[in-house]
């Protein structure tokens, strides 16, 4: 799967998705990942990618040109695959598990951040197709939505993650969080490992988990239930 990711901050996304599981899968060539800087696409002499909203208010607003030169640029990398554009917006729709599960379906995502006020809604009217939100809140930019959004839908590409490591039987997947997990020391500061996980049982040790995500899920998120 590819991420293209149009920016006023490359390496802010580089950073961080160059690390770990993701910076693995990529070298693996599982993930392609580059980052794009809008700025490369402006017409003014100064570079300048942003301008003061029609109308007033206060702030600034990245302006359509750029990111349209910048989107055509970067579909035409490779025009041919099954490709969604996002934009990363406070106003879009909350990311949810499901939600990545639908994106991982595509072969590629090109994904706009924001910055400073915003974008010229025109832009995303002319070159997206969904609007995602990490949250209820409002950052400073769509760098690290971006990143939350790349991390979340990379995860579901076969082979990123190890077979033990399987995202399917992760919190949400089911419906349910996950339940309570532990590791060696059997104990810890008078603390004990649940017994049943050390009887071998594999049935017993099954329902109880069962028994635990429901018993978690309805205490810490009953509007899941
Ligand atoms: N003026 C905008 C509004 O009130 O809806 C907020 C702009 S915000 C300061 C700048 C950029 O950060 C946005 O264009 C968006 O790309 C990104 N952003 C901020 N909060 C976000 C969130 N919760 N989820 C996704 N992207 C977000």
């Amino acid at each position: 799967m590819r991420f293209d990711i149009l920016t006023l901050f490359p390496e802010m996304v580089e950073n961080i998705l160059g690390e770990s599981i993701i910076g693995r899968a990529r070298d693996k060539g599982l993930i392609e990942i580059a980052a794009h800087n809008i700025r490369d696409y402006s017409e003014d002499k100064h570079r300048r990618v942003d301008d003061t909203p029609c109308g007033g208010g206060k702030g600034m607003l990245m302006a359509v040109p750029p990111i349209d030169r910048c989107h055509g640029a970067v579909s035409a990398l490779a025009p041919t695959l099954k490709t969604r554009t996002v934009y990363m917006s406070p106003q879009g729709r909350v990311l949810t598990q499901g939600i990545a599960k639908e994106l991982s379906e595509y072969d590629r995502l090109i994904i706009l951040c924001g910055h400073y006020e915003g974008v010229d809604r025109r832009a995303v009217e002319m070159l997206c197709d969904d609007e995602i939100s990490i949250g209820d809140f409002v950052l400073t930019g769509g760098e690290l939505p971006a990143c939350v959004l790349v991390d979340c839908v990379s995860r579901m590409v076969p082979g990123v993650l190890s077979e033990d490591e399987c995202f399917e039987k992760e919190s949400f997947m089911n419906g349910l969080l996950e339940y309570p997990q532990y590791t060696r020391p059997i104990e810890y500061k008078g603390r004990r490992v649940p017994e049943v996980l050390l009887s071998g049982d594999h049935k017993k040790i099954e329902e109880w988990r069962k028994k635990e995500a429901y018993e978690l899920t309805k205490r810490k998120r009953p509007d899941l239930i």
